[in-house]
């Protein structure tokens, strides 16, 4: 399992959450509109949850079907960056 930063991240990059997280696993890179949780590392410790002020943090399994997606934007990130910033900007175009 693995917990799931989704579309209420977008273009707020809060970044409570970066404090709080024991595995150092969620990515702030400049450049993108959003935060990403590296599933591979992300120890399904819950303590990101509370920190984020829009509630854009979810488990994989309370993921509710609209947002399924961001479980395979959050992997794509750590695959391939450019690729996970065209995406985010196809589902919420920059404003
Ligand atoms: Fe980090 Fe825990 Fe959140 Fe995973 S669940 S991203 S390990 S704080």
């Amino acid at each position: 399992m693995t917990y799931v930063i989704t579309e209420a991240c977008i273009d707020t990059k809060d970044q409570s959450c970066i404090d709080v997280c024991p595995a150092d696993c969620i990515s702030a890179e400049v450049g993108d509109r959003m935060l990403f949780i590296d599933p591979d590392l992300c120890i399904d410790c819950g303590a990101c949850i509370s920190s984020c002020p829009v509630d854009a943090i979810l488990a994989e399994e309370d993921l509710p079907r609209e947002w399924e997606l961001y479980l395979e934007l959050n992997r794509l990130h750590f695959e391939n960056a450019p690729a996970a910033r065209e995406r985010v900007d196809t589902l919420v175009p920059a404003g």
